[in-house]
Order: C-alpha cells, then structure tokens, then sequence
C-alpha cells in the first residue's frame, strides 16, 4: 500500500472514495412480467390520463345534481351504463340511469347515488331518491395523473406497486439496468461448507450465504464461489477468474493486520488500493480498490462484520451505480434502554431489538455482541447508527436502521 493511500477514514469519506470508481451498467428491455426488484434505467412517463375518462367510483344511479335538492325525488331509469361502456349515454331531465363502478358518466350527469340510498321499482322501472345527493362519487379524468407526468424516474426499484402503476400508465416493457454479476469469494483454511462434517479447528462458511441475499436484495447477480484456502496463488487465480467473469468482486476473511491476511497483502503487492480500514464498529478492516481493473471489496472475516460492512459500504457504491435510493433499510430514532460501548470517533452499529414504551421506541442490545455472532444481526431487528460524538449511554436517543 502506498503512503499515500487512505487508511482508517470515516464511512461517509470511504463512500465518496468508492464513488469514484465507478462501472458502467448496461440496460436492458423487458417485459414488466419480469420486472419485480428491477431498476429503472429510464424514466418514464404515462401515455395516457388516469383515470382516462369521466367515470364513477360507485354502483348507483347517475343524475344531475340539480333535481335532487328537493327530496323525495323520483327518476325515471333511462338506461343501465357498465364498465366497459363505449357508448356516448346523455341523461335528460327527470332521468336516472344505472351506472356500475368504472363506467363512464353519461353526459349531462354530475351526481352518483350510491344504491344504497335508493328505492328502486323495477315494475314501472323508476328510482326513488329521498335525500338530497352530493355532487360526488365521480373520479375525473386526470384526477391521479395525466398524459406524460414523469410518474417513476431513472433509478426506481420496482416493487409491486411501482410495477402495476407502469401499467396503468399503459407501458408493458421497462428499460432497467442489467444484474451486475457479482463475485463472492470467501477466504480462511478453516472454512467447512455447511452440511459437511466439521474436523478440528474448522467453523463453517456463512458469509458468501449471506453476501448472496444481499445482492440479490439490491436486484443484482451473486456468484457464489468455492472458499479458497490461505494461499496466495490459490487466491490470486480465483481473483483472476472473478474478474474475468464478474463485474465486481467481494471477498471475505483476510484482510486485517496478520500475518495470514492474504486478501490485504495480495491487493498491496499486486492489486489497487483505494482506502483501507473504515472507523466503524463493528467492521473496522475493509479495504476496496480493483483487482485487473474489476471494483473489490475485501470485506471482514467476522460474519457479523462483513454484513455490516456490505450494508453500509457496498450497498451506497452500488446504488449510486445505477443513480438508486432503494432498496435501502428504514431509519428511526430509537432512544437506548441501557448502556451500549460506543468508540470514540466511530460510527457504533449495534445489534438491538426494539420496544415501544408508549413514547419512544427503545433499543435493546439482547445478543452477545461480539462481530464473530452472526446470530446477533440474524435476530437482532436493527442495527444502531451511534455516531462519532455519541455517547452510547442509557437514554441517548440515537438513529437506527431496520433490519
Ligand atoms: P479473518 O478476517 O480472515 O481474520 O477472519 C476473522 C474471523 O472470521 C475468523 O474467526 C474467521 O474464522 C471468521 N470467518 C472468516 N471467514 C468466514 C466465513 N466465510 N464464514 C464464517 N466465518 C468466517
Ligand atoms: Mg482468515
């Protein structure tokens, strides 16, 4: 690493930093069917007024307001108007006509009566209305927005309602971003796959599982690759088949001060180092740079740290890729039910569950806190955002991010 290189800085100067590096994502089109946790990579705007026409937001009776003023009123029905109508309906004076939720209002109509509120007599074929109506109950062409409102811009991950509102501006396909695939190769000689039985000294590999479901929860491409020992040549070949194969690289495991800390000393001999070790706790080791001109994260062996550390690093340079605020986890202000060890100067995220005492929320570390628990943020609920200044004692109101 050179001198020059930053080292030990402040999360939102790291963010900046990765920034800066940054990839181009290609965009593709699809078919809204397979849009779901996709991102917008054009905005759009509605080809068509919604609603688009006049119509009525209940079943009922259509009838100009005028000649309801004096009840009991009695109309004769003119005609029966669905959904779907395509019909030019007028409604004349002393006429009612039956008009069912989503049908166009008849010309000369400026009232709809719920049928609720009417006696009808369907031997002679005529409606009674013994209040007076309210001009109401008819949802205006335009009313939630009109022809060429840019609804959803560049950026927008699409959720269910985001999708259904791409329909109803009458678009059946969506320019989105492509998956980057993205490489998650975990680091250690102690590393057992779960399911196999484990020998002495070895743990079982949880990270890359992890990583995984937080790429693809950014609607990205994890490839998972097999743990790779503590060697530099085995490690330097499955950097240089990631970055072949991927668009980004995220390791785990071996990147502190030891001896044995092979993704630190490969990427200071032979890699690109942007910024190395963050001043958050947990997750205090990343570094990030390029290896053969692919972005890498070297992310913390500690399973709790290295989810921290993709949530809070990784997650931000990757929506800024694609101009993305989401998805993003909730912020809320949680007051501290006990004391919580803070360092001095870092940004603290520990792993709490959350009360409500009627008048703050309260957050309770529950777990051993240790960064080697990953059961700790698996239960936990939130994530506190403890800043430099804070002092983490009981009663401290402090931000947190959901789980
Ligand atoms: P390291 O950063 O390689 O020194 O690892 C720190 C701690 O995290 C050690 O106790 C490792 O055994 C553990 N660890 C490293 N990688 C993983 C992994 N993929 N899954 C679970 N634990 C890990
Ligand atoms: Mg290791």
């Amino acid at each position: 690493m050179g001198s020059g290189t930053p080292y030990f800085i402040p999360l939102n100067e790291a963010i900046e930093i990765s920034c800066k590096r940054k990839i181009k994502v290609e965009t593709e089109i699809i078919s809204i069917d397979k849009s779901f946790q996709r991102t917008l990579s054009k905005s759009i705007s509605a080809l068509t007024n919604d609603p688009p026409f006049d119509n009525s937001a209940m079943d009922g009776f259509a009838v100009k307001y005028q000649e309801t003023i004096d009840p009991p009123n009695k109309f004769n029905i003119s005609k029966t108007i669905e959904a779907g109508n395509k019909f030019d309906n007028i409604i004349k004076t002393g006429e009612a006509a039956r008009i069912m939720t989503g049908a166009p209002i008849p010309q000369g109509a400026d009232s709809i009566i719920p049928i609720e509120s009417c006696e009808v007599n369907s031997e002679n074929n005529t409606v009674i209305l013994n209040q007076e109506s309210k001009p109401h109950f008819i949802r205006k062409k335009g009313e939630n927005f009109i022809e060429n409102d840019v609804l959803l811009e560049i950026g927008t991950f699409l959720t269910p309602e985001k999708i259904s509102l791409c329909a109803a501006m009458g678009h059946n396909k969506v320019e989105v971003f492509r998956p980057l695939r993205i490489a998650v190769i975990s680091t250690g000689d102690e590393l057992k796959l779960p399911g196999e039985t484990l020998e002495k000294g070895e743990i079982y590999e949880s990270n890359t599982f992890g990583l995984s479901g937080l790429i693809s929860w950014l609607g990205h491409e994890p490839v998972r690759f097999s743990s790779v020992v503590d060697n530099l040549d085995e490690l330097r070949k499955t950097l240089d088949l990631a970055s072949k194969d991927c668009d980004v690289i995220i390791t785990s495991g071996g990147v502190s001060m030891g001896d044995r800390d092979f993704v630190r000393k490969i990427m200071e001999d032979e890699g690109e180092i942007d910024f190395w070790r963050i001043k958050v706790r947990p997750g205090s080791p990343p570094l990030f740079g390029a290896w053969k001109n692919t972005p890498i994260f070297g992310l913390p062996g500690n399973p709790v740290s290295s989810h921290v550390v993709f949530r809070i690093l990784c997650a931000p340079w990757l929506r800024s890729l694609t101009s993305s605020q989401h998805p993003k986890e909730s912020q809320i202000r949680v007051k501290l039910e006990h004391d919580i060890k803070t360092v001095p100067g870092f940004i603290t995220l520990r792993r709490v569950h959350l009360s409500d005492d009627g008048n703050d929320i309260l957050a309770t570390a529950k777990h051993h806190q240790g960064s080697g628990n990953i059961a700790s943020i698996a239960l936990g609920e939130a994530l506190t955002l403890l800043g430099p200044e804070d002092s983490g004692k009981k009663g401290e109101y402090c931000n947190a991010l959901i789980l």
